[in-house]
């Protein structure tokens, strides 16, 4: 699943191609794809034009002059694809984002007035696009409960540390993954911060000291500013919105290299399981705290 990196560089990319263009046309094949009313497709979005893009954690805000923003959520497989005098994609690895489209996993076409297109590609059919009145976004059950953007100015150190103290009982990775704790955080940077951090993933919130709370936040702003930097992160293919692939992945010390050398330390890097995902750590710096330590 993309998390707060990619769907970053998706809005970044698409805010330099599709913002001031109007849309024309809606096409979907999937109507959980597109649960949407005809009259409010009319009404607010065919003939609208993208004021500008923002993002909320993992999801995905397109703003309309209609007052409506599309509120895009890619979940597992999700991606977008922009056909227009330039091409790019985002969002789910696959070949998708360079063969001709539309094409199976094709849900929705979005046509704008220069007949270039906006492609949500879903083979699993998981995400979704949703089209809300703007002033209603914030109060959708998606973004109720969902914690803090972790780059933003408020998200201090002590409103992360007083976050944590609410979860005291679990593990610090399990917390790292909970969006209502911090939002955008998911596999691959809940491990590469614990790694960076020197926390063992298991380690219960109690557990940890104040110093490591406070190397944890650092880590964490740390490893999402240059993932973003890196134009995000994916698996094989994945291009960003330019149509260069994300090299985080690429950087990345200890997600996906079980059996490779840590490059801090030297010693090897071990997959582990913790609340219920696939954790990769370094035994010898990530040490799990001794019972009663505080
Ligand atoms: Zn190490």
């Amino acid at each position: 699943m993309p998390e707060l990196p990619e769907v970053e560089t998706v809005k970044r990319g698409l805010t330099k191609l599709i913002v001031g263009k109007k849309i024309i046309d809606v096409t979907f094949d999937w109507p959980k794809s597109f649960p949407n009313t005809e009259a409010d497709v009319k009404g607010f979005l065919l003939n609208s034009s993208v004021n500008n893009i923002a993002r909320r954690g993992k999801v995905l805000l397109i703003k309309l002059d209609s007052l409506y923003t599309l509120v895009i959520h890619l979940k597992m497989t999700g991606q977008l694809v922009y056909v227009g005098d330039e091409r790019f994609g985002a969002g789910h690895p696959s070949d998708n984002m360079i063969t001709k489209l539309p094409d199976k996993s094709t849900r929705v076409i979005f046509t704008f007035s220069e007949k270039d297109r906006l492609f949500f590609n879903d083979q699993r059919k998981f995400g979704w696009v949703r089209l809300i009145p703007t002033s209603q976004v914030k109060s959708i059950d998606l973004f109720k409960k969902l914690g803090p953007e972790p780059l933003s100015k408020i998200f201090t150190f002590e409103r992360f540390s007083e976050r944590l103290e609410h979860r005291k009982n679990s593990s610090i990775k399990s917390v790292l993954l909970d969006q209502t704790v911090i939002a955008g955080i998911g596999n691959i940077y809940a491990d590469e911060s614990l790694w960076l951090a020197k926390i063992h993933p298991e380690s219960k919130v109690s557990e940890l000291t104040n110093a490591k709370r406070k190397l944890l936040y650092l880590a964490i702003r740390e490893i999402l500013n240059s993932a973003i930097k890196a134009k995000g992160s994916t698996d094989r293919n994945y291009r960003d919105a330019e149509g260069r692939r994300g090299s985080y992945l690429k950087t990345a010390k200890v997600f996906r290299r079980e059996g490779l050398n840590c490059p801090r330390c030297s010693h090897s890097i071990s997959k582990i399981k913790v609340a219920g995902r696939g954790t990769h750590i370094c035994n010898f710096c990530q040490r799990k705290p001794k019972k009663g330590m505080k």
